[in-house]
């Protein structure tokens, strides 16, 4: 169990939270070896994603003076992380080095550690990321059925479960 992930599954929707509990429950049985899977993102705010958004577009350097490239085509609203529905992986191997190799079996069962989760979230109905034209193999997310536009038009008329900022699904 990793503290950090623990922490990040209270950012998720509030109709996720229990499912995705029991579903790192059995991500973390599931890896046995030198990999343990953190969830990097989950909620990303409205702000945040506009952030990201800019890198790449209208904020092309890092404080360092680094080159930025283009990392997401999503603005604020317009991915299922700003409703809390979405989360990417990544595999941190022997506690600190993070990976994101999808085929590696590092618990040797024959089976990628990667696949192992994903197939985890599959079961409970979860979309992966790794099966799309343009290809998010960190990312799994469950919709309920509703498209970002349809939540941004909920979030925008402040269709909130109460006293949160979470739309009502
Ligand atoms: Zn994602």
């Amino acid at each position: 169990m990793d503290k950090v992930t623990l922490d990040r599954i209270e950012l998720l929707h509030p109709q996720l939270r229990a499912e995705v509990s029991e579903i790192y429950d059995k991500v973390c049985k599931a890896l046995t070896g030198r990999a343990i899977c953190r969830f990097a993102y989950t909620l990303r705010t409205f702000k945040e994603q506009d952030d990201l958004y800019a890198q790449g577009r209208t904020r092309l350097f890092n404080s360092k003076g680094k080159r930025l490239g283009v990392v997401t085509n999503a603005k604020g609203g317009q991915s299922y992380h700003n409703y809390g529905l979405a989360v990417d992986i990544v595999l941190i191997i022997d506690g600190k080095v993070a990976s994101w190799d999808f085929r590696q079996d590092f618990d040797k069962d024959k089976k990628s550690d990667w696949m192992e989760v994903v197939e985890i979230f599959k079961a409970y109905g979860w979309a992966w990321g790794g099966d799309w034209k343009f290809i998010d193999r960190p990312h799994l997310e469950k919709t309920f059925g509703l498209s970002t536009r349809e939540l941004l038009a909920r979030h925008n008329a402040k269709d909130f479960i109460p006293g949160t900022t979470y739309v009502r699904l």
